[in-house]
């Protein structure tokens, strides 16, 4: 072995005991404090659940024609099988979208994937 491999080789045991001694010490904290994260995660899963909740009805108070018209499309029901409108698309159409939303009872019946693209991939709750 020349000294240069001697030394990389060492550097490498280094970084492994170090980080077998970090992912012991963080296993033992874990269960030191394990009712604490589970607090706090539930805490915090509580808090961006209400804050998702206000995202959403902040947007639609924003959209009313919206929200109109996804409270009238509520009663179409996307039969069983039904196929995904978009073009060459054959993924099962789980999702009702609003081509114009002046027309709240037409829907355009779509699977997951081509709506989020309807929308541009960012609104994903909202019809
Ligand atoms: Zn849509
Ligand atoms: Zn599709």
């Amino acid at each position: 072995m020349n000294p240069i491999e001697t030394k990389r080789e060492y550097d490498r045991k280094r970084y492994l005991d170090k980080k077998e001694f970090l992912l012991k010490q963080h296993a033992e904290w874990k269960r030191d404090n394990k009712g604490k994260i589970s607090q706090q995660s539930k805490k915090y899963m509580k808090k961006n659940r209400i804050r998702e909740n206000k995202r959403i009805s902040d947007w639609r108070k924003d959209h009313p024609k919206v929200q109109n018209a996804y409270n009238k499309s509520r009663g179409i029901i996307i039969q069983k099988g039904t196929i995904c409108e978009t073009r060459d698309c054959n993924e099962l159409a789980l999702e009702k979208h609003h081509p114009d939303y002046d027309h709240p009872k037409s829907v355009e019946f779509l699977c997951k994937n081509c709506h989020l693209n309807k929308h541009g991939g960012g609104l994903k709750l909202i019809q």
